[in-house]
């Protein structure tokens, strides 16, 4: 992890060299306006500093990230009072990553808006369910 990305979207934002509809910033992040919105509000929290994803992230910063992320809902239940929120991550090109700035989405959600869970629930095999916990426990 360097402190910043001379290549990054999201290291220009946080140095002000960039623009951005900035609506809390503290020590270690900055909670903006996503360009593309999925909902009114939809707002990404990111560390000041430059990390790529979820496994490079080290704890202090994602503590301090997931604090920001919750002082954003609460501040847009206020004001946009929307009925629910939906935190996201990104890790990985294959779970849909586009920006290599570890950031947390936070998405206002309204009863009425389009969006869709993105898989059908289904129960699973018990057995694959179980050995899969087992595999993760480091078991098998
Ligand atoms: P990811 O796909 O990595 O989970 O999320 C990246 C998000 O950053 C996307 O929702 C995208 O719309 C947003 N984004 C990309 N570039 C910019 C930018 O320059 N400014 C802002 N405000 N959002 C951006
Ligand atoms: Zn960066």
């Amino acid at each position: 992890m360097s402190a910043s990305d001379p290549d990054c979207i999201f290291c220009a934002i946080a140095a002000g060299e960039a623009p951005a509809e900035i609506i809390d910033s503290d020590e270690h992040t900055v909670t903006l306006l996503d360009i593309n919105p999925a909902t009114k509000g939809h707002a990404l929290v990111i560390p000041r500093a430059h990390t790529e994803d979820l496994m490079s992230i080290g704890e202090e910063e994602l503590c301090h990230t997931a604090v920001a992320a919750q002082r954003a809902a609460k501040r847009m239940e206020e004001t946009l009072q929307p009925d629910g929120f939906n935190v996201i991550n990104a890790c990985g090109v294959a779970a849909w990553q586009t920006v290599f700035h570890f950031h947390l989405h936070v998405v206002p959600r309204f009863t009425d808006d389009p969006l869709e869970l993105p898989w059908v629930p289904s129960p699973g095999d018990p057995e694959e369910i179980s050995a899969t916990a087992r595999r993760i426990r480091g078991e098998d």
